[in-house]
Parts: structure tokens; sequence; C-alpha cells
């Protein structure tokens, strides 16, 4: 087995799923490691003309699939092992959507709010210029994550035109717009979720006015807020680090979109519309029929998950909710569309991106707003039936989907001729 306690937690999906379809054991095994992941050290030039030097990681998990795909993280507790997990679920989340691509994820150790702009570009640069023999638009193509943002995939994209001589833009997604960025990427996580939600609602037996609890109100929690408030479901809760309000009535959306705009907490809504401060732990209790967790990993743990009175937990944060938890939940008939299903608009999205630098031809809003609600509706459809005929959880039945899938592809391939570095 893997010496990283984290993948270790994520494989015990991977065993889950294996129970439930009949695949080679040299599936699994391939499956249980990544490929290669590289570490390095960036040695960049402070502002104050001293040198500092930075722990990097890029992983390919695995590319039978396809290039591996997988967002960077600055991250003052990045890890090889942390990397390593994420990749593992880019894998199964790009095979669950059925995008041409396997699993990757790469990350910095670093507190981007320590760095200056300009120490921030160059530190990114050298990222690019450290990792451009792994990298590439048919290789390995990454994409923003925590503490990574457009600008930053902008100053990558162009340290990898300058490095191969020629402009290159499908080797990196999330870029400006005018560096060859997607419309609909902003909101593509919410929006995926929402689309899932939308189109599964009448099956989980939701088909009246809902009302929604959102943990953490930053993009994909303001999203997904602002996509079900427009039709007509009511928002009684949400979070952000600053702490939770409340209110049964239903929140004034507008005022907490206010406040966030003023780099302020959602507490800083308190007394209007009714709207009452909780603490932030006390919102997965909220009385509710949908809990979005959209903040961080393990927030519904053994601890509060007896507490949770939604139906339906979607999970667009990644691994917002622990095993255990999990099991605690399934007994207590809440259903849980899992991660790697429920926020894989996103990936979805940067899929488009690629595709439109390819083709050199961009699609309207439209376009892809009904590409990405054709493939959730269609991917979210056949995990909703084979978790009911095999009577298994979604998260089970996402896993069982992307494995047969994986599976597929790896006995095609022929299963002698692999290395792992
Ligand atoms: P973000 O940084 O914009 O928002 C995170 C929010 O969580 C912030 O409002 C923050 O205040 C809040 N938060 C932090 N600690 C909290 C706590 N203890 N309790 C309540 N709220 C807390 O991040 P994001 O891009 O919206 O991503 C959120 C989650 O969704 C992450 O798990 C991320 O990996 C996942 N995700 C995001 C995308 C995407 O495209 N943005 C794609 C896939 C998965």
């Amino acid at each position: 087995m893997p010496e990283n306690n984290l993948l270790d937690s994520a494989l015990v999906r991977l065993d889950d799923a294996a129970k439930h379809i009949n695949v080679d054991a040299d599936v699994i095994e391939k499956l249980k490691f990544p490929r290669e992941t590289t570490k390095v050290r960036l040695m960049i030039r402070m502002d104050d003309g001293s040198r500092k030097s930075f722990l990097a990681w890029r992983c390919r998990y695995d590319d039978t699939r396809g290039p591996t795909k997988g967002g960077i993280r600055f991250h003052p507790d990045a890890s090889a092992e942390e990397v390593e997990m994420l990749a593992f679920w880019m894998t199964f989340k790009c095979a669950v959507m059925n995008l041409p691509y396997g699993g990757g994820k790469g990350a910095v150790q670093v507190d981007p709010r320590t760095l200056s702009k300009a120490e921030l570009e160059r530190l990114s640069r050298s990222y690019m210029q450290a990792f451009s023999r792994i990298i590439g638009p048919d290789r390995d193509i990454p994409a923003p994550d925590v503490y990574t943002n457009s600008m930053i995939m902008g100053w990558m994209a162009d340290e990898y035109a300058q490095i191969v001589g020629q402009a290159s833009p499908a080797v990196i997604t999330g870029k400006p717009i005018a560096l060859g960025g997607s419309l609909g990427r902003g909101d593509a996580t919410a929006r995926g979720g929402y689309y899932l939600v939308r189109h599964l609602s009448k099956d989980l037996g939701l088909d009246g006015r809902m009302r929604i609890a959102v943990q953490g109100f930053g993009n994909a929690g303001q999203y997904i807020a602002s996509l079900l408030a427009d039709d007509g479901h009511k928002i009684v809760a949400v979070s952000d680090s600053g702490g939770a309000v409340h209110s049964a009535n239903g929140l004034d959306l507008e005022a907490l979109l206010a406040a966030k705009r003023d780099g302020l907490s959602v507490t800083a809504t308190a007394g209007k519309n009714g709207h009452e401060v909780i603490k932030a732990d006390d919102l997965v209790s909220v009385d509710c029929d949908v809990l979005v967790p959209a903040a961080l990993e393990n927030m519904i743990h053994t601890g509060n998950a007896a507490s949770v009175k939604a139906r339906l937990v979607l999970e667009l944060a990644n691994g917002p909710v622990t095993p255990e938890a999990d099991e605690i939940l399934a007994k207590r008939g809440v259903v849980v569309l899992p991660d790697i299903l429920a926020n894989a608009g996103g990936v979805t999205v940067s899929y488009f991106e690629w595709v439109q630098n390819k083709q050199g031809y961009y699609w309207e809003l439209e376009e892809i707003h009904t590409k990405l609600r054709t493939i959730m509706e269609r991917e979210g459809r056949a995990i909703w039936e084979l978790s009911l005929s095999r009577r298994i959880s979604m998260r089970t039945a996402a896993y069982v989907h992307a494995l047969s899938r994986l599976a597929e592809a790896i006995e095609a391939h022929g299963t002698q001729n692999y290395f792992i570095s």
C-alpha cells in the first residue's frame, strides 16, 4: 500500500467501489499508486534582493484516459501526500464526467498573502519553468485551485509560451478571457451542482420550494445560493470563516453578496431582515432541505453528522464529508451527491476551455451552459440509476461508474508495460 495516510483514506472509496464491480486485480493495483510525483524546490528573488525557496510538487496520478488534469494550489500546509490524494480524486472526477483526461494536481508550499504581486508572479513563472517538461497541452494541464486564480494561470501560460517559443493556450485552463479563457468558468462549479439538483429533485422527493443552507460563502457558495434563489428556493443559512447567519424566513441574498463585495463576513448582515447570527459550526444542523458544504474538507464528521436535518447534501467542496460521517448520514436516509460528481462542473468547463483553445474557435455562453447541463444530467442520471439498481450510495455509485471507465481503458491499454516512478 502507498505510504500516504491521506491517500490511504481516499483509497477506501476505491476498495468500496471494487466490491460492486468485476474488475481485474491489476486495475485496482494500478490505481492504488500515483504514476509520478515530482518534487522541486523553487528559488525566487524577493523584492528586498534576498532569495527564498519554496517546496513544490506536481503529481500525474493516472493518464490512461488522457492527459492529466488538475489544479495548482498555493498553501502553507501543502504536502506531497495531499497533492497525491487530490490527484487521485481528479482521476475519478474526470472519469465520472467522461472527460478525456486522467487526474493530476500540483502545489507550492507558500502563504501567497505574504508575497508582493511581483514575488507571486516570479513564483508562478518559476513553477512553470520547473515543471515545463511534465506540463503540456497533451500531457498535463493545470488549472486554478486554492489561493491561485486566473491571473496566476495567465502568467503561467505566458511563461510556457516563452519556453516552447509559441502561444500554447491549451496548456492551462482557468485563464483570463483575454488569453483564451472560456466564458462560463466563473460559476461553472456551482452551476454544475445546480443543474444536478434541478435534474434529480423529483427523484429525491424535493420538487417543491426548497430551504437551503450553504456552508462557505466564497466562489462556489455565492453562486449556488444565487442560482437556487433565482429559481425561488429559500436560502435559510450561510456561513463563512467569520461565522454564520440564519433566518427561517429566508436570508436577504443581496445584503449577503454586498457584505462579501465589501470584504466583510456574512455576519455583518446581522439584524437585517431577521438575520440572526449563529455559530459557524451550527450551520450543519439548521432545519433545511438541502445542505451545501462549499468550504473545506472534513466539515461534516462523526461529531456533527447525526445533527444534519437536511434530506440532501450537495458536496460542492472537495471531501467535506468524512467516510465515518457518510455512514451516519446513509443510516439516517440523507442522500449525499458526492464531490466527484457534484462539483465536477468546474473541470468540465475547463475541458471546454481546452477544446476551444485547440480549435481556436470560441463558444457563446449559452452553448457552454447547454453542454454543461447535458453532461451533468447524463452522468447524474446514470449514477442515480446505478445507486438504485445496486442499492448503494450515490458516492459508491459514482466511484463504480468512474472505475468501470478507468478499468475499460486500463484493460484496453494492456496492463503489462506500466512503470511507476
Ligand atoms: P473560496 O475560497 O472562494 O470560498 C471558501 C469559503 O469558505 C470562504 O467564504 C471562506 O470564508 C469559507 N470558510 C472557510 N472556513 C470556513 C469554516 N470553518 N466555516 C464556514 N466557512 C468557511 O473557495 P471556492 O472556490 O468557493 O471553493 C470552495 C470549495 O469548493 C473547496 O473545497 C474547493 O476545493 C471546492 N471546489 C471549488 C471549485 C471552483 O471552481 N471554485 C471547483 C471544485 C471544487
